[in-house]
């Protein structure tokens, strides 16, 4: 299969890493939909007073885009591909206001997807009578990556070595893959469903899972200073990570029956496979996060509420993101599947106390879950799961 056109949706770090480099390596015209406030009119401008959108750092590009509107109906028809490279909670604002106007079998896909994207993406592409669109996730966005410039140059300052991709129906992923290896220009690794990428997402442990660990017994007294993310990691936040790991480990052996869920790693296994080298002690699971070079001197999420004196973001997407994209929606799985989860009803109590929501009860279908999209029983999770 050739790409003659496709269309990047969203206007931030990541859309703007990807836009220039997908036309760069597919050759094929890329238009961005970018509708959040006048996001589309500056990214124009940036493009008409240069050469394009350039990206520095670990992948270097420079390529022109070839239409960018903040309306659907200019840039989705005629896609082959749209592409959602969003914080998960636009996920579903904009799969509404593109469904209508999607190519035939086009495909549409979320870099990356988090959690319960499979979910919501077939109700709202059902509801508007496409059926025949596919969709498809990344596990992560292959960049790390920050716009310099808005609408002219952003940096890479780190490239995955590899992305584990999942799509329904899964049958049809053979032909995308090779493209988005192309797209991406590093290797795809398939996992067998987005179910399976749902458990697998390591980020929903992780950040929720640290930010518990350094803030976890924050009663409000100001810092001096962000303290350092993974890095501030001690070995009772540690113990924490373990205990989510545990907890999705306990839905993989009890789904595993039924599906293959063999990229559902523990914590551990993924990390030492992620980051290799970078680990300077693999020994426990503190040491490899406290010794992992890729790691070394990222700060917490803070805000400065008087100079110098700070409080930790609660609202940050190590939060906002990972919780009910990522934990509530891996919690709701657990719950359909009988398994317990302690540790993770522990955090997520904790970050929706913070946030202004019980996502262990009333505010629970504000998050991604399953049963929000009318999968309310194992049986019909596993059914959806396996579709082809
Ligand atoms: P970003 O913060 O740059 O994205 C913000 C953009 O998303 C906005 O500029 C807007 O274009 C769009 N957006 C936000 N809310 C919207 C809404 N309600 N309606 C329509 N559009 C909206 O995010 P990013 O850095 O590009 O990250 C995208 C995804 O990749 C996120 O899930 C992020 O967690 C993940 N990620 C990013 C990085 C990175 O280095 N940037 C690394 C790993 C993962």
């Amino acid at each position: 299969m050739e790409l003659h056109k496709i269309t990047v949706c969203g206007g931030g770090n990541g859309a703007q890493t990807l836009a220039p480099l997908a036309a760069l390596r597919l050759g094929c015209d890329v238009d961005l939909y970018a509708p959040l406030g006048d996001e589309a009119k500056r990214l124009r401008a940036g493009m008409d007073s240069g050469g394009g959108l350039e990206v520095t750092g670990t992948v270097q590009a420079q390529a022109r885009l070839h239409r960018i509107s903040d309306d659907a109906a200019e840039v989705i028809p005629g896609s082959q591909m749209v592409l959602l490279v969003l914080p998960a909670f636009a996920h579903e604002a904009t799969l509404r206001q593109v469904a209508s106007f999607l190519e035939p079998s086009a495909w549409v896909g979320a870099i990356p997807a988090r959690g319960g994207f499979d979910y919501c993406a077939a109700h709202v592409l059902r509801e508007a009578g496409r059926d025949d669109v596919a969709i498809f996730g990344l596990q992560t966005l292959p960049w790390a990556c920050r716009i310099e410039e808005y609408g002219r140059r952003v940096h890479v300052l780190g490239v995955k070595k590899s992305v584990t991709v999942a799509g329904r129906p899964a049958a049809q992923m053979k032909g995308v893959m090779p493209l988005l290896e192309r797209m991406m220009g590093l290797p795809m690794r398939p996992a067998s469903s987005l179910l399976s990428l749902t458990l697998a997402n390591t980020g929903q442990i992780i950040h929720p899972g640290i930010m518990f660990g350094l803030f976890g017994q924050w009663e409000g007294a100001l810092l001096e200073q962000a303290p350092l993310f993974y890095q501030g990691l001690d070995a009772e936040g540690a113990q924490v990570l373990e205990g989510l790991s545990r907890d999705i480990q306990a839905v993989r052996s009890r789904l595993s029956e039924q599906l293959d869920l063999s990229e559902v790693e523990p914590l551990l296994d993924w990390l030492l496979r992620a980051y290799g080298e970078a680990i300077g002690d693999p020994a426990t699971l503190h040491n490899a996060f406290v010794s992992n070079a890729a790691y070394a001197g990222l700060r917490a999420p803070v805000r400065e509420v008087a100079p110098r004196r700070f409080v930790p973001d609660f609202s940050a997407r190590y939060l906002a993101e990972d919780v009910p994209f990522g934990l509530v929606p891996t919690r709701a799985i657990a719950g359909l599947a009988g398994v317990e989860t302690p540790v993770m009803d522990r955090v997520i109590a904790w970050a929706g106390g913070h946030m202004g929501r019980d996502y262990l009860g009333r505010d629970a279908a504000e998050a991604r879950i399953p049963q929000k999209y009318g999968l309310e029983t194992l049986s019909q999770l596993i059914a959806f799961a396996t579709e082809s």
